[in-house]
């Protein structure tokens, strides 16, 4: 899962993107409303944290900005302007949900796989692919029942594969799904990942295989 935090105050965002990361999820972050607009045309994100009060202004006028693009990605509020009021203000502007600061990151995971259970986003929940069920939300893998332990970015490989199975994926789409945007992507670390994810699949008699289109990408086929 990838997703973008706007969020000015650097040692929050530093600490929550680690905190996220040990979930599996890949985190883009920016402090600025105006990066924020960029970064949604160039990268799908299954969610966006949102905080409100930002160098270049209120965060909430954000979510207007994106729904008018079409994008219903489900945006958290995460803010210290947690009055009632205030609550009510971020909801009737489209929010998904909001949180107060201080919170815990359990209550966040669990107030981002509540929006993303819902009836919009369930094509996200379960993927069954061979003998395997994935759980994207709960980033876990099992084959016939059994749970497969996969490295984390193993794991998210998988994961864009599986969600886009018999069809090509390309490197860039397999790279973000990896990678956020200020990591440096070793050229040839998706195709290291890729031939160990096969190994372990193989060994777990998963019933999949991923195929090598050539400068392209790669995709999953079943058995
Ligand atoms: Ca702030």
């Amino acid at each position: 899962m990838r997703i973008l935090l706007i969020e000015d105050e650097k040692e929050l965002a530093e600490a929550l993107t680690a905190a996220l990361g040990k979930y599996g999820i890949v985190t883009d972050h920016t402090a600025h409303l105006g990066d924020a607009a960029e970064l949604t045309r160039q990268n799908p994100y299954d969610a966006i944290l949102l905080d409100r009060r930002l160098p270049d202004g209120e965060g909430l006028r954000f979510i207007p900005e994106l729904r008018r693009t079409g994008k219903d990605t489900p945006i958290i509020v995460l803010t210290a302007l947690n009055e009632p009021k205030e609550r009510v203000e971020g909801l009737d502007l489209g929010a998904d949900d909001y949180l107060g600061k201080p919170f815990l990151v359990e209550e966040l995971m669990a107030r981002l796989r509540a929006v993303l259970r819902r009836p919009a986003n369930l094509a996200e929940l379960k993927i069954t692919a061979g003998r395997m069920v994935i759980d994207p939300l709960h980033l876990s893998v099992t084959v016939d029942d059994a749970p497969l332990d996969l490295p984390r970015r193993e794991l998210l490989v998988l994961v864009a594969l599986a969600k886009r199975k018999e069809k090509t994926v390309l490197r860039a789409t397999l790279e973000a799904a990896v990678y956020n945007y200020e990591e440096e992507i070793q050229s040839n670390a998706l195709d290291a990942h890729i031939s160990r994810l096969r190994r372990r699949l193989a060994e777990a008699g998963a019933e999949v295989s991923i195929h090598n289109i050539r400068g392209v990408g790669y995709l999953l086929r079943e058995e």
